[in-house]
């Protein structure tokens, strides 16, 4: 039985964030973007000193881990991360943090010791959750798939977009060298590496708005929706 769930994979600044968040919004359904756990461990790591291959350290800092998925009735309906209280999310797409969490991600135990997390953040109610393994390991009987892809060159131009909207400066053959950094290392990886699951609608959305990405996914889960109805009633379930 599947989960009514729509997961949402693909590399580096492919705008899983936004067209999930918007997605959300619009089905009124939580939406986690789990790329925030890995971040904020490492943002954690840094704060305490711990380098980024200690899995050892790195776990001993899991308990401080508060991950909250954006309830639909909130206008963001944004995931936020807490630490000790505080909201921490706004310092987590900092390039300090981008160098690092790949390295982070790597790793097996770390990756097993935030299944949990991400899981209880979703709750039982209906979500979008955007990631890397998240049709693959965290939700894999999510009911709906999608993998987002784009080509370097435009996901370094909207990350550099997104950098200096927020005040940073940004080049863009840096950007796109820290994206395919990090691509080798997410997709090279052999726990839960990068990877289309075999039952992932593939969209590449260079040419396309965000908007135009959240209507296509919509129609997928319509479409989804009606087999899913047709079958339960042939079978009379
Ligand atoms: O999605 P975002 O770019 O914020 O993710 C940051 C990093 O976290 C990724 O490059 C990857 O190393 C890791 N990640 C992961 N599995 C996920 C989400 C993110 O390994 N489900």
């Amino acid at each position: 039985m599947s989960r009514e769930i729509i997961a949402i994979d693909g590399p580096a600044a492919a705008g899983k964030t936004t067209v999930g968040r918007r997605l959300a919004a619009r089905l009124g359904w939580r939406f986690l973007d789990t790329g925030l756990v890995y971040r904020a461990l490492t943002w954690l790591a840094h704060q305490h000193g711990v380098p980024a291959d200690d899995t050892p350290g790195l776990l001993r800092l899991v308990p401080l881990l508060d991950l909250r998925a954006g309830a639909p009735h909130e206008a963001k309906s944004a995931t936020t991360v807490w630490i000790g209280g505080q909201e921490v999310t706004d310092a987590l797409r900092d390039p300090a943090i981008d160098a690092d969490v790949s390295l982070v991600a790597r790793q097996p135990a770390i990756r097993a010791a935030l299944i949990a997390l991400q899981r209880r953040a979703v709750g039982d109610g209906p979500a979008v959750v955007a990631g890397r393994d998240i049709g693959t390991v965290i939700f894999p009987d999510a009911r709906l798939k999608i993998y987002l892809d784009a080509s370097p060159e435009e996901r370094a131009r909207r990350r550099a977009a997104e950098l200096a909207s927020r005040g940073a400066s940004a080049s863009l053959e840096a950007e796109r060298a820290a994206i395919l950094r990090r691509d080798a290392l997410d997709s090279q990886r052999t726990a839960a590496p990068l990877t289309v699951a075999p039952d992932a609608v593939r969209i590449v959305t260079d040419g396309l708005t965000a908007e135009q990405v959240v209507e296509r996914i919509q129609t997928l889960w319509a479409q989804r929706q009606s087999t899913s109805t047709g079958r339960a009633g042939a079978t009379g379930q």
